[in-house]
C-alpha cells in the first residue's frame, strides 16, 4: 500500500477509535477532571507556560535567559532547548496522565504545546526525532508515548517525523541523580542502523529534567549524521524534580 494511503487508513482508524473512546469514556480535563474537554478553559489559562524570550537558551529553564542555575557549568551535546511549560500542575498532571495512565487523547494537546514552544525552529528543522521509550516501558504501558508525541508534533508542525533512535532496556530515570542519569541514558539510546539523518534535527521528549536523556539522544543523532540538534520538551522539571 503506498505511504499516503497507509497514512489515510491510519488517520481514519485513529479518528474512529477516538470517537469510540469519547463515547465509552467521555473526555475529562487532564488538569482538574472537569467533564467535557481534555483541557478546560481554566486549566488552559493556568498552564505554567515558559516564555522562550525569558528562558535559558541552553536548557529551556524558565527565567534563565540571564544566567541559569539549572544548567550552569554543564555541557550539552545539543545546541539549545525550548520547553512548553514548567513541570507543575496542571501541566505535570497532563504529562503523567498521558504517559502513565494511557490517556492518549492528550497527545494532541501536548503536541500543540510543543509546537508553540518550537516557534521558528520548525522552519529550521529538517526532521523531528522523538526519544523512544524503553522496551520495558512500552511492554508495561502498551504504547510508546514518545513516538506518539513525535508523530503528533510532525502533523502539527509540518516537520517530518523520523524514527532514527532505538532504545535498549534501562533503569527508569526517575529517582536517579544527574551523573547516574547520564550513564544510564548513554547506554540506552542508539541510532537505528541505516536511517539517513539530515543535518538539522529537533530531538523531542515529554519532560526535560537534567537533560541526560536528550543529551544521549543528541549524541546518537550526531553519530548518525546530524550536524546540529536542538531539543524540545513539553515540560521542564527544574531542580531535578520528577
Ligand atoms: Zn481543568
Ligand atoms: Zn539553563
Amino acid at each position: 500500500m503506498p505511504g499516503s494511503d497507509q497514512r489515510r487508513v491510519a488517520r481514519a482508524a485513529a479518528a474512529a477509535s477516538r470517537t469510540l473512546a469519547d463515547l465509552l469514556w467521555p473526555p475529562r480535563c487532564g488538569g482538574c477532571d472537569l467533564p467535557g474537554r481534555l483541557l478546560c478553559e481554566k486549566c488552559a489559562a493556568a498552564l505554567p507556560r515558559i516564555d522562550v524570550t525569558d528562558a535559558c537558551p541552553r536548557c529551556g529553564a524558565p527565567d534563565g535567559s540571564r544566567g541559569c542555575a539549572e544548567c550552569g557549568g554543564r555541557d550539552f551535546a545539543f545546541a539549545g532547548a525550548r520547553c512548553g511549560g514548567s513541570f507543575e500542575p496542571p501541566l505535570s498532571r497532563l504529562v503523567t496522565l498521558h504517559k502513565d495512565a494511557g490517556e492518549l487523547r492528550l497527545t494532541a494537546v501536548l503536541a500543540h504545546l510543543l509546537r508553540t514552544a518550537a516557534g521558528d525552529w520548525t522552519d529550521w528543522a529538517q526532521a523531528a526525532v522523538a526519544v523512544p521509550a524503553s522496551p520495558a516501558a512500552v511492554r508495561r504501558r502498551g504504547f510508546d508515548h514518545g513516538a506518539l508525541l513525535g508523530a503528533a508534533f510532525a502533523a502539527e508542525s509540518g516537520v517530518p517525523a523520523l524514527e532514527a533512535l532505538s532504545a535498549r532496556s534501562r533503569q527508569d530515570q526517575r529517582g536517579l541523580g544527574a551523573s547516574a542519569r547520564a550513564r544510564n541514558a548513554r547506554s540506552a539510546i542508539a541510532p537505528v542502523p541505516g536511517v539517513a539523518v539530515p543535518p538539522r534535527v529537533l530531538a523531542i521528549d515529554d519532560v526535560f529534567t537534567t537533560g541526560a536523556t536528550l543529551d544521549a539522544a543528541t549524541s546518537a543523532l550526531l553519530e548518525a549524521g546530524a550536524r546540529e540538534v536542538r531539543v524540545l520538551a513539553v515540560a521542564r522539571a527544574c531542580g531535578g524534580r520528577l
